[in-house]
């Protein structure tokens, strides 16, 4: 069957409300954990219904946007959302009550009750207000942020279109650019150190209200982490400043000597070649067969894969009239099958659709197969990007179908921009630690705060007196330290990991997949830490993890890049 043929009817919410208040009936009534099993089954059943129809109205709308049904049908999914949250948790809830607990977890694992009990103390009744504020907060900054225009040579363009000028070869157009987009800022100075100050204290309200100090527990819960805590995250970022941070530092050099600046400044910061990063070859179209061509010769479970999701049609990646902006990866469970939808430029965005989003989607997809309860198919984020960022890597064999003459010049970019990132991510998460303690700092203290981040993880960098930059409002561009609170160390200790796969793989490649199959087939099942263990990748914080990475990492780089 093809995407274009599943079938969509709207959920009947009261229906669907009816049903639950069934279950949730039969869960208190039961008179043994097999009665609580089988109920539960049914609700798994009708959660996958429902999650399925909201799924295909999502993706249809986001691939027709002009489309008037699925326009309405999203705005429909949009509001019934909270509503079948709220649904949901009460079966949690008396999943959680029961007096067999033994019995169930035994059937269906302890995680899954771990996690429900994480969900659960995230939300009491009392702080619904606060967090509709908190979302009016976060589409405000959303809103000024889109709607952001700028002047740049006599041209009057929104934010996002300055992107190839801040990066380009061009040294006087990059500062001008970068100059450009902070004056962005720097008129919005007032706003947006208002909204963040109102989103700390919300967050901190909330959090208060639940029985914490500040947010960051709650932020931690909300974000379902079941296996460390805010001490195991701050070892985590000080490994990473003591002992990435001086070969990150000796990389910047050698970008410095190869773009032939007397000193690399701040707009230099992300062009690692002179004549910039390296660029894939061909169409969109091209592109897009090249990645069907790597899969299928990578791996049996790979060549699957992707023969499912050509066959079913469960891409929309070029670009079309009418298509929402971006791209994303989702999973439709009724089916058990991943989307992938993007809008493909031919540049070398498009590759990391086909490896990092492709990631997400064949663990997705790997997973499903598993029939794990939807609230173990998938884990924690941190080890959903290491599906896809390992990926970016194993799949290193065939980028040269991609980017020709170019391969070196691009492994070479990944693998340093990578390395570059981590210390950025770190800065980026001690920085909100820090704001959540101390709620009331004012504008000028958080900047200071990040300046003196700034000197902690990229102590090379030299902002060279730009005005929006250099007084240490650079955070203010960050989404997520607005949108996702404490989500983004994630991405770091996501790409420490991916760096162990890699170079497990460069010494034996079909060790390296078997660990990372290993990885991604018990998809939540696990916590971050036992996947981890189980694939025999050390976990980031481990004392000397990251020590040990950074040697050989800077020995893959002064073996490779040489000639660059
Ligand atoms: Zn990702």
């Amino acid at each position: 069957m093809k995407f274009s043929e599943f079938q969509y009817t709207r959920p009947d919410l009261s229906a669907v409300r009816a049903r639950c208040e069934e279950i949730c009936a039969k869960i208190e009534a039961a008179c043994c954990a097999q009665a609580q099993i089988s109920a539960y089954d049914e609700f798994e059943a009708l959660r996958r219904e429902v999650e399925t129809d909201l799924t295909i109205a999502y993706v249809r709308h986001s691939i027709d946007t002009r489309d008037e049904f699925y326009d309405q049908e999203n705005e429909f999914s949009d509001e019934a959302g909270p509503q079948l949250e709220e649904m949901f948790q009460k079966i949690n809830l008396a999943l959680l009550g029961s007096k067999f607990r033994p019995e169930l977890e035994e059937h269906f694992g302890k995680l899954l009750f771990t996690n429900m009990e994480i969900s659960v103390r995230t939300f009491k009744p009392e702080i619904l207000e606060l967090m509709q504020e908190e979302n009016r907060l976060a589409s405000q900054y959303q809103k000024l942020y889109a709607s952001g225009m700028v002047e740049f040579r006599g041209e009057t363009m929104p934010l996002t279109k300055l992107g190839p000028y801040m990066q380009s070869p061009d040294r006087e157009t990059r500062r001008e650019a970068w100059t450009v987009r902070g004056s962005f800022f720097d008129a919005n100075r007032a706003e947006l150190d208002e909204l963040y100050g109102k989103l700390v204290k919300c967050r901190n309200a909330q959090a208060r209200c639940l029985g914490h100090e500040n947010f960051i527990q709650l932020g931690y819960d909300r974000l379902g982490r079941n296996c460390y805590t805010p001490k195991e995250v701050a070892s985590f970022r000080d490994q990473i400043a003591q002992d990435m941070v001086p070969i990150v530092a000796e990389r910047k050099k050698v970008q410095q000597a190869r773009l032939g600046v007397d000193r690399l400044c701040f707009y230099d910061d992300t062009l690692l070649f002179p004549d910039g990063n390296a660029k894939p070859e061909g169409t969109a179209e091209e592109i897009l067969a090249a990645g069907k061509r790597m899969y299928e010769e990578m791996s049996p479970e790979t060549a699957e894969f992707i023969d499912k999701m050509f066959e079913m049609e469960l891409f929309d990646v070029l670009s079309k009239p009418g298509k929402a902006p971006g791209g994303y990866c989702t999973g439709i469970p009724k089916y058990k099958v991943p989307f992938i939808f993007s809008n493909f430029n031919g540049t070398a965005g498009d590759v990391d659709v086909l490896t990092h989003e492709a990631g997400h989607a064949f663990a997705d997809y790997t997973a499903y197969k598993q029939n794990y309860p939807s609230l173990l198919q998938s884990p924690t984020l941190e080890s959903c990007e290491c599906h896809s960022m390992s990926m970016e890597f194993l799949t290193q064999d065939f980028h040269k179908y991609f980017f020709g003459d170019a391969t070196e010049k691009y492994e070479i970019g990944h693998c340093e921009s990578s390395l570059i990132f981590i210390p950025y991510g770190c800065m980026v998460d001690e920085f909100q630690h820090l704001m959540y303690e101390n709620e009331d700092l004012t504008p000028e203290q958080r900047n200071e705060t990040w300046l003196r981040l700034e000197k902690k993880y990229r102590p090379w960098i030299d902002f060279d007196n730009l005005p929006f930059y250099s007084r240490g409002g650079g955070w203010q561009q960050q989404l997520h330290i607005y949108l996702n609170p404490l989500y983004y160390i994630d991405y770091c200790m996501a790409q420490t990991v991916a760096f162990q796969f890699w170079i497990a793989s460069m010494h034996d490649r079909a060790d390296a997949w078997a660990r990372y199959m290993r990885f991604v087939v018990a998809g939540g099942s696990k916590t971050f830490v036992e996947l981890c263990h189980d694939s025999g990748i050390k976990v980031p914080y481990e004392p000397g993890c990251i020590r040990e990475i950074g040697s050989e990492i800077s020995q893959w780089l002064h073996k490779n890049a040489r000639n660059h």
